[in-house]
C-alpha cells in the first residue's frame, strides 16, 4: 500500500506527525529544527531531518533484528518514516553509561564519571513543566504505566544500550547516554517509539573525545551539521559492510 500524509496530528520540536489513510499507521516527518534547554535555544541544523531519518531507520531495523519491538515500519522518503500508531507513555527513559548533561549539574559530579551498572532515570514528558525528573512511584501513582510495563521499558532500554554500545564502539564512538520513549499498541504491547538519533543521545569520539551529538548545538561548539553527517556516514558504512 502507498501511504500518504493526510493531516498533521502534532508538531513537535524536531518532527511532525501526520495521519495516513490507515488508522494503524502514522508518518513521522523529520525537520531540520533543533531546540535545547526546554526550547529556550532554537535553531536549525543543515540537513538534520534526512540524516536523523536515515540514522533512526537503520538503528530501528537493527534493533528489530535483535528482537526489540519498535514502531518502525519503513522509510518512505528522505524525511518521512512510516510508523505504527501507538498510545505514547508520557515518560522518557534515560540511561547513562557516563555522567554528562543534567546529572552533572543536579548531583555536582564530574563529566565523564563511569556508571557501572548503568544509571536509569525517568522524566515526565511535559513541556510546560520542563520534563521534570520523576521516580518509579510517580509513574505508578499517576498510572502513566503499570509496573509490568515499566519493567519492560527498563529491560528494553538496557538491552538497546548493550546492542548500541557495541555498534558505536565499532565505528569509533562511545555511547555516553540516551533517551527512549515507548508506547502501547492496540494489543497493549510495549513498543519502542520516537527515534534514535544524535538529537537524543551523547556520542564521544573515542580518539579525540569530541562530542558528536546535539551537545555541539547546545554548547555552540561549531561543526554541528558535520558531526551529524559523520555519525550517519560511519553507521551507513557499518551496516553496508554487513548487509
Ligand atoms: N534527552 C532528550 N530529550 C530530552 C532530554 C534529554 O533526547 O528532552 C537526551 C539527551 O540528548 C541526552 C540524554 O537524554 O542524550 C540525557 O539528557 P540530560 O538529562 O543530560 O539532559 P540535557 O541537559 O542534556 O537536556
Amino acid at each position: 500500500m502507498n501511504y500518504i500524509k493526510q493531516s498533521a496530528i502534532r508538531e513537535g520540536k524536531s518532527k511532525i506527525l501526520y495521519s495516513t489513510q490507515s488508522p494503524e499507521y502514522i508518518i513521522q516527518f523529520f525537520k531540520d529544527d533543533a531546540t535545547a534547554f526546554n526550547a529556550l535555544k532554537k535553531g536549525t541544523i543543515k540537513n538534520k531531518g534526512p540524516i536523523n531519518n536515515q540514522v533512526s531507520s537503520s538503528l530501528f531495523k537493527y534493533l528489530e533484528k535483535n528482537a526489540i519491538k519498535t514502531h518502525f515500519v519503513k522509510q518512505l522518503s528522505s524525511r518521512e518514516m512510516l510508523v505504527t500508531k501507538l498510545e505514547i507513555i508520557p515518560v522518557e527513559v534515560v540511561i547513562r553509561n557516563r555522567a554528562a548533561g543534567s546529572i552533572c549539574k543536579r548531583l555536582a559530579i564530574e563529566k565523564g564519571e563511569l556508571f557501572q551498572p548503568e544509571l536509569i532515570e525517568f522524566f515526565y514528558k511535559s513541556d510546560a513543566l520542563g520534563d521534570p525528573l520523576i521516580g518509579e512511584s510517580h509513574i505508578l501513582h499517576f498510572k502513566w504505566a503499570t509496573l509490568e510495563e515499566l519493567n519492560k521499558m527498563v529491560t528494553t532500554t538496557r538491552k538497546v544500550n548493550r546492542l548500541l554500545i557495541d555498534i558505536f564502539n565499532e565505528i569509533g564512538l562511545e555511547l555516553i547516554d540516551f533517551k527512549l520513549e515507548f508506547g502501547r499498541d492496540t494489543n497493549g504491547v510495549i513498543i519502542l517509539a520516537d527515534e534514535f538519533t544524535a538529537d537524543g543521545c551523547r556520542l564521544w569520539d573515542r580518539k579525540t573525545g569530541e562530542s558528536m551529538d546535539k551537545d555541539r548545538f547546545r554548547q555552540d561548539l561549531g561543526h554541528v551539521d558535520e558531526a551529524y553527517l559523520e555519525v550517519s556516514k560511519r553507521l551507513q558504512n557499518y551496516f553496508e559492510a554487513r548487509a
